[in-house]
């Protein structure tokens, strides 16, 4: 088991429909592959979580990283985890202009995702409460 946490930037400002795209194609394969997850989008960046067997986790991270959808593909963390964090999830979804600012402000006192990057493990706490709204119907996952 393994999670890869990793940061990157849109090429251009993604619609609803992009995003569904992404998706769409994202949770078949990654079902296929055995793979659970989330992924924000917080409109200057996203932030996702992979978590699975390594050679998938890997081989989905080489393919996403290829996707000319965004750039500046970071990782973050990459880490051995004793079991998943997002066992419901073939990848779960926030949209970040939908979550309240509190909670990013919980983590970055500017209220700036981007703020959050350089320190892995506040970029854990900061997924872990987006997981925590999100399973609790806090959040609108669009
Ligand atoms: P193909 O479908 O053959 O696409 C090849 C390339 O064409 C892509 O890399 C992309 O640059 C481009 N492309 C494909 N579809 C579109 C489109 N609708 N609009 C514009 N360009 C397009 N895939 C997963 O399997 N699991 C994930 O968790 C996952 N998360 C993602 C998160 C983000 C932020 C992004 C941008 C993509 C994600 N993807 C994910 C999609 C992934 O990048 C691949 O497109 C997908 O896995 C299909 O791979 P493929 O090699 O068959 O690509």
């Amino acid at each position: 088991m393994v999670q890869l946490v990793y940061s990157s930037q849109p090429t251009k400002q993604m619609a609803s429909r992009d995003l569904m795209e992404i998706l769409d194609v994202a949770r078949e394969r990654n079902q296929d592959a055995r793979i659970t997850g989330l992924l924000c989008y917080a409109g200057s960046h996203f932030l996702q979580v992979l978590e699975g067997e390594r050679k998938q986790v890997c081989e989905t991270f080489y393919r996403i990283a290829d996707d000319e959808r965004h750039s500046d593909v970071t990782i973050i963390d990459y880490n051995y985890p004793p079991e998943r964090l997002f066992t419901d999830w073939t990848m779960g979804y926030a949209g970040l202009g939908e979550i309240r600012r509190e909670l990013i402000r919980r983590h970055a006192p500017d209220g700036e995702v981007a703020s959050l990057l350089p320190d892995a493990g506040s970029v854990m706490a900061f997924v872990r409460d987006v997981a925590h709204e999100l399973s609790h119907g806090f959040l609108s996952p669009d």
